[in-house]
Parts: structure tokens; sequence; C-alpha cells
């Protein structure tokens, strides 16, 4: 044994270790991208396979395929990763599985980096699949070694969803290092693997009929557990019950508390044997009343006389993330106890700054690009999920749509389609091009979309930190490996106008963009240059005061954070990676590369 100190998310990592897993797969997306990345770093050394997929849904049936052979397998994806995941996912749950199978599917009450807020509980209770919700770091490490023995005694795929805070929290842990997998039996056929509507038809009853026989084993899982003390009790899920047994701490109240691990299927006897001691409970639990609604249900099958007070009577907030501060004063109100917000001692506040592309994002130049291309042409772009989400900020204002993974194209299809009059160009990052991407540039080719899809390419997938994807050339564990030339597939799907372009070549770009937008029929332009963070910056910029005539366009148009106001015009700061581009925009010749 050894003592570390884990976050939550590696923390599931060594959990998967320690159950001997023999393949993780996963697409990255925060909260959980550390899950993967940590089980890559770790497969060269025990021996394991781990992967980083085109996206979720292809991740789950890599998992899928091993755990039909007999192996334990990880899939890590965030919130609404399972959306592009559950058509298999759904399934799957008919199917069964034969080795233990575990969705890490972390959730983002906040939300801090997601697109929506969904509640991935929902999602177990839709697919009829059993989901543990993690306390802690350290729970979730546990978890993490009792969901793939639950999967194979049930022969179910399990979810395991922590969220943000729990994913990312630190907290000191016994972690043992050995790996000892067991043999893998190898795949072998059965009907059962051939979803035909029959086999779904008598798959749903064995569905059904097992959920009992989850709650039970759910039941006498240690994650739910009770300390009375009282009539008046709080059911607290997940990470809640840290908020709640803070919150009682200082209101200097000991109530009755039910701590919820496995929220679904929420297992009826710790419920109910809880529920008859108490007058009135109070449920809470972030985003959704799952664990709410499955109380009432027990409370009026069992014929218990108590008030039930949660999210369905308002007591509790259905959005947003909870902490402390948050929960106290409901547990004080639901208490009938004073509470006093402590006033606290706040560092002095930040200044504003909105979310902006990097100082010396090359695809900062590549919307800065398109948008003086399009200059007296009506152009709608659309945008996607990842950094270029940032191009809505002025002063580049080049992304008016974002919906999900990959929608950009289709989107600017639709647009095109009832907006003929407009031109429609969809950026999309090269890592988001591989996960969903291709099958709207294929619509597009396919049903003559005059549209111009721009792949925003800086040769990694940067939002989530950096994961390389099927065109750098490089495997989870850094292997090499084969690059998959997004300008050849453009042109293999049909594409008659493919052009590869450094967007820092302004003169060069500002061609090719002026060409997609005039090209009739879909245009593919990869705007290739890496994500500044990965290399080295040579040289910087500085702004020559005496030749600048105070225009403000390096800041109106380009918009780089590495500039700030000065007293005699605008000045360079530190943040500059000597891109160039505001020297390319400056019609005085005012900004020059510092030599020393
Ligand atoms: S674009 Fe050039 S001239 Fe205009 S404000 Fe910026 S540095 Fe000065
Ligand atoms: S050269 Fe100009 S645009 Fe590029 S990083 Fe430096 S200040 Fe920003």
């Amino acid at each position: 044994m050894q003592l570390k100190i884990l976050s939550g998310n590696e923390a599931i990592a060594y959990g998967a270790l320690e159950a001997g897993l023999h393949v993780a797969t996963g697409y990255p997306g925060t909260p959980s991208s550390e899950v993967l990345g940590t089980l890559a770093r770790l497969a060269p050394e025990y021996g394991f396979y781990a992967e980083w997929s085109t996206n979720e849904k292809v991740a789950l049936e890599v998992a899928a395929g091993a755990a039909l052979s007999g192996a334990r397998a990880l899939v890590t994806m965030k919130q609404v990763g399972l959306n592009v995941a559950a058509d298999a996912l759904m399934t799957l749950a008919y199917l069964g599985v034969v080795g233990g199978l575990v969705l890490v599917v972390a959730d983002d009450p906040g939300p801090h980096s997601s697109q929506n807020e969904q509640d991935t509980r929902l999602f177990g209770r839709f697919a009829k699949v059993p989901v543990l919700d993690p306390a802690t770091p350290r729970e979730a490490k546990a978890m993490t070694v009792f969901a793939f023995d639950l999967a194979e005694r049930l022969q179910l795929p399990v979810i395991l969803r922590p969220t943000t805070r729990v994913s990312h929290v630190c907290q000191e842990m016994d972690v043992c290092p050995a790996y000892r997998p067991r043999p893998v039996e190898g795949f072998r056929q059965d009907p059962r693997w051939v979803c035909m509507p029959s086999l779904a038809a008598q798959r749903h009853v064995w569905l059904n009929t097992v959920q009992e026989q989850v709650a039970a084993l759910l039941g006498e899982s240690p994650f739910n557990f009770a300390t009375v003390a009282g009539e008046a009790g709080i059911i607290a899920c997940g990470v809640s019950f840290n908020y709640i047994r803070e919150a009682l701490r200082l209101l200097g109240q000991e109530v009755s508390v039910l701590k919820i691990g496995t929220p679904y299927p929420l297992p009826e006897k710790p419920v109910v044997d809880f529920l008859r001691r108490m007058k009135r409970v109070l449920v809470v639990e972030e985003l959704e009343p799952v664990v709410e609604d499955q109380v009432v249900a027990m409370a009026w099958r069992h014929g218990l006389r108590l008030s039930i007070a949660g999210k369905r009577d308002g007591t509790v907030p259905r959005e947003g993330e909870f902490d402390v501060d948050r929960v106290a004063p409901i547990v004080a109100a639901f208490l009938g106890v004073p509470y006093r917000q402590i006033p606290k001692t706040l560092p002095p506040p930040l200044p504003r700054r909105g979310p902006v592309l990097c100082a010396g994002c090359p695809h900062r130049a590549s919307f800065y690009i398109f948008k003086e291309a399009a200059q007296g042409m009506d152009v709608v772009f659309t945008g996607d999920i990842g950094c270029y989400t940032l191009g809505l900020a002025p002063p580049l204002e080049a992304v008016h749509t974002c919906l999900c993974m990959g929608a950009g194209i289709g989107m600017a299809a639709g647009i095109h389609r009832v907006n003929p009059g407009k031109k429609c160009v969809a950026f999309i990052g090269d890592s988001t091009f591989f996960h969903a991407g291709l099958p709207g540039l294929i619509n597009a080719v396919y049903n003559r979309a005059e549209i111009v899809v721009v792949v925003l390419d800086n040769r990694t997938t940067a939002m989530t930190g950096h994961q390389p994807h099927p065109g750098t050339g490089r495997t989870a564990t850094g292997g090499e490996t084969a690059v998959v030339d997004i300008a050849s597939l453009a042109r293999a799907c049909g594409v008659t106008y493919v052009r590869e372009v450094d967007p820092f070549d302004t003169d060069t770009a500002l061609v090719t963009a002026s060409e997609a937008l005039r090209h009739s029929g879909p245009a593919v332009v990869v705007m290739k240059s890496p994500c500044t963070k990965l290399v080295k910056p040579i040289t910087r910029y500085r702004v020559v005061t005496e030749r600048c005539v105070g225009c403000e366009e390096c800041i109106r148009k380009v918009g780089c954070p590495a500039f700030l106001p000065g007293a005699e015009g605008p000045v360079i700061g530190s943040d500059c990676t000597g891109c160039g581009l505001c020297a390319a925009v400056c019609p005085a010749d005012a900004i020059e590369r510092v030599t020393e």
C-alpha cells in the first residue's frame, strides 16, 4: 500500500487499476478528462490498453467489444458525451456484458465548462443501468472497484457519476499499485450478442426484472448509510452529503442524515428504514430530483405518513452547483433555526476579463482572415465546441451559433437552405472534426450544401488538456501511429475545393478564404498551425510609439489579450508569443519584432 494524494479523477483511474482493468477508452471532456489521462500514463507500465477514441460512442463500442470478450473495460466521458454514446448504451443494457464494463460519466453542475447541466442519473434510469454517485475522491476509488464487481455480477454496464467537485478535489488515500488482471476468456459467439427485435423483446423483460436485484445489491453496499438523531431527517446524495455535514456543523445542529451513494435504482431497505423513523425529511441533491422522486414513491408504496421537502416543492433549487453557502440556509429553514451568513474575507476582486482566445492563438488569425475575406458579403459563421467557441468574443465575433460537437457543419447547411442569399461558414476544431464533423461534411457533399467548412487545426485537443487525436500521429500512451490527414479525408468525401493554409501566412490565407467563399458547392479550408501552448515563443513584438497613429486597428480587429492600454497608445505585454498577426494588421507599420 502507498499513501497518495489523488484527485477524484486520478482516484478513479487507480481504482480501475486495482480492479484489474484490461481496456480503457474515452473522449476528453471537462470534468472527466484526467481519468483516461491518468490511465494512459499508467498503461505502458502496467500493460493494459488505453486509447482516446474518436468520440464517446466509439469509445463505448470498443469497451463493449472488450467486455463481451470477458475483459474489464472502463469508458470515460463528460455528461454531454453520454448523449453521443446513448445509442450504444441503450442497447448494450439489453445485451449485457461478460467482463465488467464501467462508464465514468462526469457531470458538470454549474455548469463550469459545458453547454448544458444534464443529470446523468436520469440517463442511468432511462437505460436501466445502475448509477453510483461518489461524495469524495476516496469513495470514488472504492466505488470504481465495486462497480466492476457489480457489473460482472449483474452482467450489466454500471455508471459511475462523479461531479466536478469530486473529480477535481484532492484527498489522501491508500493506493495498492499491484495490478492483477484475471485472464480473459476471449470472445465466444452467443445469439444474445445480436440484438434482433425478438431478442430485444425478451431482454427487455430481463432488464426490467433484474432492477430489483440491482437495488438489493446496492442496498448492501457501504455507500448508503444513516445516522439517526431525531425525527427530522435529511437525505443527501453524492457530493451534497459533504455540504450537508458542513452546514449542520455550522448551524450547530445534530439531525438524522441518510447518505445516498447509489441513486439509481435507489435501494428500498435503507431508505424505508430511515423514512419509518422520520416525521419529515428534506432531500438534497444537485440538479434533478432523481432520489427525491424515488423516495416519494417508496413512502407512498409503504403507506408512510411523513412530509418530504426537496425540489418538487421548491425548497431546494433544481439548477446549478451546490456549496455550503447555498445549502446552509435551506437546512436552517427546514429545521427552523436561525442562520446568519458568516462574512468571508474575500480576496480583492480581480479585474473583469472575458473569455478570449490565448495570446498568439493561430486561429485568432483564422477568424480574422475569414472576416476580412467576407467583407461586403452576407455571411453566417456557425461555431462548434472547443477553444473556437471563444471566436464569439469581441472583436472577432465570428461565432453566431454553437449547439454541440460537430453541429456547426449541419447547422450551416440548414441555415443556407432557408437563407440562400447568405454564405455559411462552419468553423470546427480538428479533434471535433474527427469526433462528429465528418458525417456532417459527407452530408453536405451528398446534398450539395453551399457551405465553407473551416477546420481550425491546432494539432491537438487543446481545451481539455492537449490530448492527441487521429490527426496528430500519437496515441494516448505516446506511441507513434498513422496520421489521418484532414484534407485528404475531405477530398475522399468528394469535396472539390480543399486547401490547406497557414493562418499566419496572412496574404495566402486571405486569397484562399476569398476563393472558398466564392466557390459553389462545399469547400473545405484546413487552417493549420499548432496551438500556441505547444510551441515555445521565439520572439516578441512591440509597438513603436513614435510610428503609432492611434487608429487601434490592432485592438479592434485582432483583440489579442497581450495588448495593454498605455498612456501613449497600445503596448504589448509579456504574454506576446510573437505570432506577428497584429503587425500584419497595423496600417502604420508601427508594430515590429523585438530583436535582442
Ligand atoms: S494598429 Fe498600429 S497604428 Fe493603429 S493603434 Fe495599433 S499599433 Fe498603433
Ligand atoms: S504578435 Fe501581436 S497578436 Fe501575436 S501574440 Fe504578440 S501581441 Fe498578440
